[in-house]
């Protein structure tokens, strides 16, 4: 492991300020960016430990939540608010890692989490765009059973790992960042990047900025919401696919607006308007969600060992669809 630095922040300008030293890390939970210092993966030169930066407050905001970046996951998970307002967060955020992890991961930690292509974890590989730009992608020829379907690049067909991300997209949530230019808020939309050219972006945050807070807006639909992770175990498994489902119901029980975001398909959360357009006005069953489903997978890119990937995809779809239409 490259030998490097540690400094303590007690507030966020000390964070902002010590990250102007090149290669800085900030460290919260630490729970994948340290496996990938060991891995000699991730090499900082300096890490900034922000546990004493006071962003752990879960409160009112703007009708919707403020949620701290240094809340822990299984805080935020057990949130009486987050459960009963936006439960599709609640059991994302469950669906991930395991207690002992969701205890010290932190939601700006979980944002930042980077992908778990195997390939990208074993430097013994050399070919990485991910890890050693302009390499060559091991995954692309090699074993890519986990791999996207969606959104990869010729540079890149790794899948983004969270699950709690997932959520976030379904409830269009904004990520508030700090950094040496100021405040900026970030729609979550736009927070992850494609791999396109340059794989070894996982996101737009600028050098040097903080992740302050997650915002949730209000969505009183919200509350008719679910989570659905298919995984090969039960537990401390990444997703083989994921799917966060919103529905809003009218009175006649037709389909006002729906939200659906994927996990385990693609290089960040995936998102398609249109598969959400395709259910307005619908009545909840088989017929809606099979043509939500057709245009989530419209284009879908299967490499030789994830086929399995697009139907596995579409029966997730109409299950977590038909699970969030059955809540009361
Ligand atoms: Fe690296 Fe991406 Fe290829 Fe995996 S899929 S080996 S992360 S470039």
């Amino acid at each position: 492991m490259r030998r490097f630095a540690y400094v303590r922040a007690a507030a966020v300008a000390d964070a902002v300020s010590a990250a102007a030293t090149p290669d800085s890390k900030f460290l919260g939970g630490g729970t994948n960016l340290i496996d990938l210092m060991k891995m000699g993966v991730e090499e900082p030169a300096q890490l900034i430990d922000i546990n004493r930066v006071p962003l752990a407050n879960v409160e009112p905001h703007a009708g919707g939540l403020r949620i701290g970046a240094m809340a822990r996951n299984s805080d935020v998970a057990a949130h009486p608010e987050v459960r009963r307002r936006y439960p599709v967060l609640s059991e994302a955020l469950l669906a991930g890692a395991t207690q002992q992890l969701r205890n010290m991961a932190t939601m700006g930690g979980n944002l930042m989490q980077r992908t778990r292509c195997y390939y990208f974890y074993d430097p013994s590989f050399r070919e990485c765009n991910k890890r050693t730009p302009g390499s060559g992608c091991a995954a692309l020829p090699g074993y890519n059973r986990i791999h996207a379907i969606l959104g990869a690049s010729p540079q890149c067909i790794a899948t983004h790992p969270s699950d709690m991300c997932v959520a976030l997209a379904a409830l269009e949530a904004v990520v508030q960042v700090h950094g040496p230019r100021g405040e900026r808020s970030i729609p979550i939309a736009d927070f992850h990047r494609l791999p396109g050219a340059t794989p070894q972006r996982d996101t737009n945050l600028e050098p040097g900025e903080l992740i302050t807070s997650i915002d949730l807006p209000e969505m009183p639909f919200a509350a008719r919401s679910h989570y659905l992770k298919v995984r090969d175990r039960n537990s401390y498994a990444f997703a083989l696919v994921s799917v966060a489902a919103v529905l809003d119901l009218d009175t006649n029980g037709a389909i006002r607006q729906a939200r659906i975001a994927l996990g385990g398909v693609a290089p960040k959360p995936w998102r398609v308007p249109a598969a959400e357009q395709a259910l307005v006005g619908q009545q909840p069953g088989d017929a809606a969600w099979r043509a939500a489903a057709d245009e989530v997978l419209r284009g879908a890119q299967p490499q030789r060992h994830n086929a399995f990937k697009v139907e596995l995809a579409r029966r997730s779809i109409a299950s977590a669809l038909g699970a969030a239409a059955a809540l009361s």
